[in-house]
């Protein structure tokens, strides 16, 4: 059964779950939610994030089915300018209470690697749930198009908006990089 929230404007990745944890278990409510806030990834920021979430009342949990999207403001990794791309996601999630509803005692449910604690006042933070799934989603060296040039490694120019006289960079042969890689690291032991 899905009890659809009624709430106008819901504008926050911050949940009450505590009518839903008092229900009886395989019980759900399915929420929209649009984020005010940026989250921080470290190396970026992600806005405009919105989705929607499904939360279901397990025996010793509440199972959220998560859609979310947004768009991240990064830096790419060959030019160093900024730029922004779309992200979109979708995860499984576990909550677990840290405080029994019925006794207001601790649970006891022990949270696991892969589970995130519900607040002791039974609220549900997808902020958290949603900024480590763009975190594994997102590559390791963000670029702002697959056809960036990057920067000259000898005058440092932007070579996507600049041209330079600098003589080219590229090794003739793929296997002189390599060999100086190789080379470097025998030095560094
Ligand atoms: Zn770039
Ligand atoms: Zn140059």
């Amino acid at each position: 059964m899905i009890a659809h929230d009624t709430r106008p404007e819901p504008v926050s990745l911050l949940f009450n779950v505590s009518q839903l944890l008092k229900s009886e278990i395989g019980q759900s409510r399915s929420y929209e939610f649009a984020g005010k806030e940026a989250l921080d990834l470290g190396d970026g920021t992600a806005t405009d994030i919105h989705g929607h979430s499904k939360f279901t009342l397990t025996n010793f949990d509440i199972l959220a089915s998560i859609s979310a999207a947004g768009r991240l403001h990064l830096t790419c990794a060959r030019c160093l300018e900024p730029f922004t791309t779309p992200i979109e996601v979708q995860f499984d999630e576990e909550f677990v209470p840290s405080i029994d509803i019925q006794t207001g005692l601790p649970s006891g449910v022990p949270v696991s690697d892969v589970a995130l604690p519900i607040s002791p006042d039974h609220t549900i933070d997808l902020g958290e749930a949603i900024r480590q799934q763009f975190l594994l989603s997102m590559d390791l060296m963000p670029v702002c198009s697959p056809g960036c040039m990057g920067l000259c490694p000898t005058c440092g120019i932007n070579r996507n908006t600049e041209t330079c006289l600098c003589p080219s960079q590229e090794p003739a042969n793929p296997f002189e990089v390599l060999k100086t890689l190789i080379q470097n690291t025998e030095q560094s032991q």
